[in-house]
């Protein structure tokens, strides 16, 4: 939005006179980070309630900024998509994420699927087929232990073109998720048109659940369209054992959130893998 990149312009702004230096720096200093390796892929588990299989784990961006420190992707998210470096970010988080989902299941240790972030840009890229492509077949991942999310609005800017892509996406065999599912303006047409496996409701919705009310009332017909249409649903921002509950009342069985854990980096998850499943 462009609060968040107005915060994340300021976040920068320390040293620099005006926006467009600043823009260019930031370019120069994102490019960089990325040849050097500063960007890191944390990971969160999806977890089956009750049984508590690992469901998956989304991936989700950081930049260790040698200056700077642990920068979250809404501090420099909005800026990549400006300056267009968003494609080469998102083609890296790709390949990242199937290379270690790969290794997690030559080690044994592995969440059923890894789920990876896609921005508008990326999404509408004339790359992106290629990109996935490439990212399974280096990794010799198996496509259905890729999801993809997109959000909502990305979905529903061009309909006739996100139809074309989702098909494709769907041929190679890898999992489409709807991000930030019930913030957008969704349409229930387009919804059942979309060759969509999840969606994952936003944890706005999450958040008061436990409180009847609109939300319980709103998780509670997601629930039954998804159903309908044979989706899967995922809850985000799942923080307390009485949201958990309140959502697997309404048949929500698949939970994302800081009750299970927060995103680490990838060798604290697979540790809290080994401890999850054993203890
Ligand atoms: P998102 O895809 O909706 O990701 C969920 C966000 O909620 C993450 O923030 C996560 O840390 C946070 N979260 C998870 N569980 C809880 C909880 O129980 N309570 C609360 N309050 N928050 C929780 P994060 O990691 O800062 O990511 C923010 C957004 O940045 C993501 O929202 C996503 O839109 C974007 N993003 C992250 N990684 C990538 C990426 O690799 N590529 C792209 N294009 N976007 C990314
Ligand atoms: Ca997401
Ligand atoms: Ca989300
Ligand atoms: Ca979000």
């Amino acid at each position: 939005t462009k609060r968040e990149q107005r915060n994340s312009v300021r976040a920068f702004s320390d040293d620099l006179r005006t926006a467009a230096d600043l823009r260019l720096a930031l370019e120069t200093e994102m490019r960089k980070a990325l040849e050097q390796g500063e960007f890191e892929l944390f990971y969160q588990p999806v977890i089956e309630y009750p049984h508590g299989g690992i469901l998956g784990a989304e991936a989700l961006i950081r930049w260790r900024h040698p200056k700077r420190g642990l920068l979250a992707p809404g501090e420099f998210i909005p800026l990549a998509e400006e300056c267009g470096l968003i494609v080469e970010i998102g083609e890296w988080g790709l390949k990242t994420a199937c290379a270690q989902m790969a290794y997690w299941i030559r080690n044994g240790v592995a969440p059923d699927a890894v789920a990876v972030n896609l921005s508008g840009i990326s999404f509408r890229h004339v790359r992106l087929l290629a990109a996935v492509r490439n990212a399974l077949a280096g990794s010799g991942l198996p496509p259905e232990r890729l999801e993809l999310e997109m959000t909502e609005s990305v979905l529903m800017s061009d309909v006739e073109l996100t139809n074309e892509i989702l098909a494709e996406l769907k041929r190679m065999g890898v999992r489409l998720m709807v991000d930030d599912f019930g913030t957008g303006y969704s349409s229930l047409a387009y919804l059942k048109r979309f060759p969509i496996d999840v969606l994952k409701i936003d944890r706005s919705f999450v958040q008061d659940l436990a409180r009847e009310g609109s939300d319980a009332a709103i998780t509670s017909a997601v629930m039954a369209m998804a159903q309908e249409l044979g989706l899967d649903v995922v809850a985000e921002g799942v923080e307390t054992e009485a949201q958990a509950l309140a959502l697997a009342r309404r048949g929500c069985k698949a939970m994302q959130g800081f009750l299970y854990s927060r995103p680490v980096p990838s060798q604290q998850f697979i540790a809290w893998c080994g401890q999850w499943l054993n203890g």
